[in-house]
């Protein structure tokens, strides 16, 4: 069985090209009115990862004309020297967000530091007062919302996807991702089912959906046999697989994957089977989908805290 039509693909890079492109302009505006939004960004030890992405969000605050620093303190910094660290971020007026990357080491008290950030600096929405103006349908121009999910909501908006009325399923509870965007989904409309680990007859649940969010961290957990035609796919998953047997499961027919599969060893596929793109209306791909609004939306968030503290 397959979609009558050809699958639309979302892309992400593109959407947030247009998105950064939009920044530039309110950036330029905020400093016609005499500020410079800025972000304070604090990176404990050198953790490869979080220092990649950290170097990639400061590369774009300075693309964006964003002022940012970072603060590198070493791996055995003490919670109390942290939380001393964003009370004096919270208080300075030129820092508008302050982003925290995780993960942190294991003796710091994460939850104790994430709610030490003010609300009003928490641009990456993971304070439980913003969690909660979410929830409570709050205007999404009051809210600073958890990047991800709100990248999504970009995604489908931009690309005139109907959202109210439709029936979501969204795979996955995390509150960076699940359940932000279960409650971003019901606020436009949606008709939401929340699937989990301990969900009963889940290929059932998901076959009804118009719309799929896979967010779950398993490589092509969602196969075509699970996807209604003409369904949209959102695929929030970012699995990096090496095994040769699993890279062809899903990937025997690209030529060139395989041929960046040979020259690295690995390659990334997200929680959705590509062989389920075939079925849907839309899709986001992996990589280039969803993973490319992120740090979009963290840009956009701060721009928006700045504007929100000033009005
Ligand atoms: P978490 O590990 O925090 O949560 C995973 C969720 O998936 C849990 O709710 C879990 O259920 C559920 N789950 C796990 N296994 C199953 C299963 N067999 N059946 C049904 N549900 C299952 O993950 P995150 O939300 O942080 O991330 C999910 C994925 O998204 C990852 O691949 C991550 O790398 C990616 N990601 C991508 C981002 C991006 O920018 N594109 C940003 C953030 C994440 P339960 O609660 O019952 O354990």
């Amino acid at each position: 069985m397959s979609s009558t039509t050809t699958p639309r693909v979302l892309d992400g890079t593109a959407i947030a090209a247009e998105i950064k492109s939009e920044l530039v302009s309110k950036v330029a505006e905020a400093k016609h009115r005499g500020y410079t939004p800025g972000l304070a960004v604090i990176l404990v030890g050198e953790n490869p990862a979080s220092q990649l992405y950290v170097k990639s969000k400061v590369k774009t605050c300075a693309e964006l004309g964003i002022y940012s620093e970072m603060h590198t303190p070493h791996e055995s910094v003490t919670t109390d020297q942290l939380l001393a660290l964003v009370q004096s971020l919270n208080e300075r007026n030129e820092i508008d967000g302050i982003l925290i990357q995780l993960p942190l080491p294991a003796h710091v008290d994460t939850e104790l530091l994430l709610e030490a950030v003010i609300p009003e600096k928490d641009v990456d929405g993971f304070h439980p007062i913003n969690a909660g103006r979410l929830l409570s349908g709050a205007p999404s121009e009051k809210v600073l919302a958890p990047c991800t999910p709100a990248g999504i909501m970009e995604m489908l908006h931009r690309s005139n996807i109907p959202i109210s009325g439709q029936r979501a399923v969204v795979i996955g509870r995390s509150n960076i991702v699940g359940k932000p965007i279960a409650a971003m989904l019901i606020n436009a409309s949606a008709t939401v089912t929340v699937c989990h680990s301990r969900t009963r007859n889940l290929p059932e649940i998901v076959r009804e959906a118009d719309i799929v969010v896979a967010a779950i961290g398993r490589p092509g957990f969602v196969t075509p046999d699970m996807v209604r035609p003409g369904a949209t796919l959102v695929d929030v998953g970012i699995n990096r697989i090496t095994d040769p047997a699993e890279f062809n499961r899903f990937f025997a027919n690209s030529p060139s994957r395989q041929e960046s599969f040979a020259k690295r060893g690995s390659t990334v596929v997200g929680d959705i089977d590509p062989a389920a793109f075939a079925l849907s209306s839309a899709y986001t791909p992996v990589p280039g989908g969803v993973g490319a609004l992120t740090i979009a939306m963290l840009m956009s968030n701060t721009v928006k805290a700045a504007a929100m503290r000033r009005s």
